[in-house]
């Protein structure tokens, strides 16, 4: 049964809430934001961060920004700036270790017939699940763009991204190292959500295998775990998660992030809200999950009890 939620609940009983619905879902769609990235240190938007000195320090002083996201968005002077920033950014991310969050996601849901769909663009998730489980909304690191969209095609984009990053000299490329389309010689373009993102047939097949997803498992007893989702770009997971566990009868939802509001009130029974570190209660959770399973193997018998006796 999967339990509805009771009002007033601590932390540990909200978090056995979630535990609970994890074991009891036919299916488990998970939705992954920011948070989930910044929790480990992999933090792209606030300022001199020691995970931006250690990246993109250099980057940082030949342009005046701060940040990762201010030098996405920096007015470059030509391809060669731009295009060695993006090589750099688009090298870090493939690069980095997966972050704790991530695989401590994965000891909660492995066993789970499982989706992700996320706004993430930094390959994180792919790093630890199923990258054929996994639905990237707003484009990912792994692939690359025609910035005329000639074809409907997107291009894988490691090899070039690596080769890129170690030409950089004084934060430029060479105009010839500058990656170019190789249909129609346009320069190419990172595939991250931008007024030319390409909605090409990988996008289109990728949304299909998502809805076909939700659409089989809908009446099922479906579990929403949306996390790290701030108020940047709610409209992708957060208020279709909503509105689906409003909708989908045998639902229910959990929301794990810094500063999580309280649910609304028309999914309140259904919905648990942790306003919570999540690399610190992602951990907690596994450490009770891990409670349970040994709890379990000795027939729930209390060992100190039994050898006292
Ligand atoms: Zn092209």
């Amino acid at each position: 049964m999967f339990n509805l939620v009771k009002k007033g609940m601590t932390k540990e009983e909200k978090m056995q809430q979630v535990l609970d619905w994890i074991e009891e879902a036919d299916a488990v769609v998970i939705g992954g934001a920011s948070g989930m990235s910044t929790a480990n240190g992999f933090d792209y938007y606030n300022q001199h961060t020691p995970f931006f000195e250690e990246h993109f320090g250099d980057f940082g002083k030949i342009y005046g920004e701060g940040s990762a996201w201010n030098l996405l968005y920096h007015h470059y002077r030509n391809d060669e700036e731009r295009w060695a920033y993006m090589a750099r950014s688009g090298a870090v991310m493939l690069d980095l270790p997966v972050g704790k969050t991530y695989t401590d996601l994965y000891e909660l849901v492995k066993h789970k017939d499982h989706y992700i769909i996320t706004t993430n663009q930094d390959a994180q998730f792919s790093k630890v699940f199923d990258i054929n489980k996994i639905f990237t909304i707003q484009g990912d690191a792994h692939w690359m763009q025609c910035s005329e969209r000639c074809s409907p095609e997107i291009y894988p984009s490691e090899e070039t991204l690596h080769r890129l990053n170690a030409s950089i000299v004084d934060g430029k490329l060479k105009t010839e190292d500058v990656p170019r389309c190789p249909k129609c010689g346009a320069v190419m373009e990172p595939w991250v959500k931008s007024f030319i993102f390409q909605y090409g047939d990988y996008w289109n097949k990728e949304a299909d295998k998502y809805k076909a997803y939700l659409e089989k498992h809908k009446n099922e007893k479906i579990l929403f775990l949306g996390l790290g989702i701030g108020r940047m770009t709610p409209e992708f997971i957060k208020h279709p998660f909503i509105n689906m566990t409003y909708g989908f009868e045998n639902a229910r939802c959990a929301f794990l992030n810094m500063g999580e509001p309280e649910p609304m009130k028309e999914v309140a029974d259904k919905t648990i809200a942790l306003n919570v570190d999540i690399l610190e209660t992602l951990d907690q959770m596994v450490n009770l999950q891990k409670e349970r399973a040994s709890s379990m193997k000795n027939g729930n018998v209390d060992r100190k009890a039994v050898v006292n006796a």
